[in-house]
């Protein structure tokens, strides 16, 4: 079983003793790939980390504070918190990063931000706000003039987007109109929020993904598509490799992740022919690939912030 901090002897005042942190991490899973990085790197800095599982922590509201205990024990004494929820946990997860949210804990992202980016129509309504380039999209529920949406996004074909997928599933393209309907009909039957996305040839199969972390992006690849398939995702069986950043891709994607309000942020951005296209903003992103493409300590980088992050809420 985990020990928690505030069930733990009190350790002698020394100075070390004193600056020693404990660090949260929010995950399903320690065996996680991102998730062992994050421990290690808590650990090589002399801080005390300690993995929850999301759906273990258990929230008690009453008058006054509120409170969290994870397997009946009383959780206090964290310093900061790094989220990372998956899709599939999102309401639960958000609860849980709110709750230490006004347990006064610094989380690392806001709650707030997480649910923005999890809706990719609403991460694209606050990145259209901005004037940071997107691409063309369009989200409907009426069924009596799919031609006249897929003019709004230049035609045919057309990309079609779950607003809540992940990892490249519910992303479709669609060459012909009525492939359009059917595709449309299926989901709006399905009771499933669909967007209409121009299809940006001239990214060929491939996008560009950046970490930011703070004000900087601490690692980019370019992810490439299997032969036969547009979507560059990893688990698509898409390839990364790491590249160096334009400076016109890494100020779009430090302004998103702002604009977001993330802290740490996956950006997928689209190669168009005037410069980058935001598609995607990621607000737990998944850093394998990224750091086996740039030999890079990404989780380091993370770590780093949180503790910046939380050392400034503490001075206020
Ligand atoms: P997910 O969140 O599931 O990864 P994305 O919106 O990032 O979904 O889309 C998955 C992949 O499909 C992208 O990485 C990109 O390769 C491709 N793609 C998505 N939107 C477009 C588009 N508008 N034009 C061209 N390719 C696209
Ligand atoms: N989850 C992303 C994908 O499916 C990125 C994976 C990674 O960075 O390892 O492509």
């Amino acid at each position: 079983a985990p020990v928690l901090p505030g069930s733990q002897a009190p350790e002698r005042p020394t100075r070390r003793a004193r600056a020693k942190r404990t660090v949260v991490i929010l995950s399903r899973k320690r065996s996680l790939y991102s998730t062992r990085r994050l421990v290690s790197a808590i650990r090589e800095r002399g801080h005390r980390p300690l993995v929850l599982d999301t759906l273990r922590c258990c929230l008690l509201l009453a008058q006054g504070a509120p409170r969290m205990t994870y397997r009946g024990v009383e959780v206090r004494g964290v310093d900061v918190v790094v989220p990372r929820i998956g899709a599939s946990i999102t309401a639960y997860g958000l609860a849980v990063v709110n709750h230490f949210e006004m347990m006064g804990v610094p989380v690392l992202n806001p709650p707030t931000s997480i649910a923005r980016s999890r809706d990719k129509l609403r991460a694209l309504q606050y990145l259209s706000r901005s004037g940071l380039d997107i691409p063309r999209t369009v989200m409907a529920h009426d069924r009596s003039n799919v031609r006249r949406l897929v003019e709004e996004v230049n035609g045919l074909p057309v990309i079609i987007k779950l607003i809540k997928g992940t990892q490249g599933v519910g992303v479709m393209i669609a060459h012909t109109l009525p492939e359009v309907q059917t595709i449309l009909d299926t989901f709006w039957d399905l009771g499933q929020e669909i967007v209409l996305q121009e299809f940006v040839a001239e990214s060929e199969g491939r996008d560009v993904r950046a970490l930011v972390v703070g004000d900087r992006v601490v690692g980019a690849m370019r992810r490439k598509a299997k032969t036969g398939e547009f979507r560059s995702n990893i688990h698509r069986g898409g390839e990364g490799q790491a590249i160096e950043l334009a400076p016109a891709y890494v100020e779009a994607a430090v302004r998103a992740a702002r604009i977001v309000g993330l802290e740490v942020a996956g950006v997928d951005m689209l190669e168009g022919r005037a410069g980058p296209r935001l598609m995607e903003i990621n607000s737990s992103p998944g850093f394998e690939g990224l750091e086996r493409a740039t030999r890079g300590d990404i989780a380091g980088e993370i770590i780093d912030h949180a503790l910046a992050y939380a050392a400034a809420k503490r001075t206020g």
